[in-house]
């Protein structure tokens, strides 16, 4: 069977993607007993998902995809974006994030952002981009407990719910990283 490496260390995003690819064995970071972080040095999400796949490459010669998502908000200039894992700072946690965005949008009524996620793939030595896009609004406060990252601020276009009260089904079929995965998916079971 075919190997592929999925660059990440997230075990949950690891399952959902091995069970849409049959047809390849994903091996993991762990696997090829890789633990360090690769640090996340362009501006933006697309050089940064080219750059951890390229280096996995580059080490192990292995084909390979990697991810990288943003949140861009347009009354901040399109931030958090590349910075979202650490728009507070450092070392800050989802809930640090998300206060400085709902401080940032105190009294701005645009509240219109998008995820974005983009996945690049290096196989045969070709590289190739996909991208997933969900418009949005950013709410008042926060709504729901489930979810992870700045899902309880997020409320995609036509629904009155947001991320954090879907379920992951729902969400997985309408997000960013759902519609990228998808097109990753079905590029290489058609190879
Ligand atoms: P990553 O590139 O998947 O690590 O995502 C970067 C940052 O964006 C994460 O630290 C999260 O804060 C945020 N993020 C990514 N995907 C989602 C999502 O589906 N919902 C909410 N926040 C997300």
């Amino acid at each position: 069977m075919n190997k592929i490496c999925f660059v990440t260390g997230n075990k949950n995003k690891l399952r959902e993607v091995q069970s849409l690819l049959s047809n390849y064995k994903i091996v993991s970071l762990n696997d090829l007993n890789f633990l360090e972080d690769i640090p996340e040095t362009e501006n933006t999400i697309q050089g940064n998902a080219e750059l951890k796949a390229r280096f996995i490459n580059n080490k192990f010669s292995i084909d390979c995809f990697s991810d990288d998502t943003g949140l861009f908000i347009d009354s901040l200039d399109g931030n958090p974006g590349v910075k979202s894992a650490r728009y507070a700072g450092d070392n800050c946690n989802s809930d640090e994030n998300i206060d400085l965005v709902l401080k940032n949008l105190k009294n701005i009524s645009n509240r219109n952002a998008s995820f974005r996620t983009v996945i690049c793939l290096i196989k045969n030595n070709n590289t190739y981009l996909f991208e997933g896009v969900v418009n949005g609004k950013i709410t008042e406060e926060r709504v729901g407990n489930d979810g992870f990252g700045y899902d309880p601020i997020f409320i995609p276009e036509g629904y009155h719910k947001s991320f954090s009260e879907l379920t992951i089904d729902e969400k997985n079929a309408i997000s960013h990283r759902g519609i990228a995965v998808n097109k990753l998916v079905n590029f290489l079971n058609g190879q």
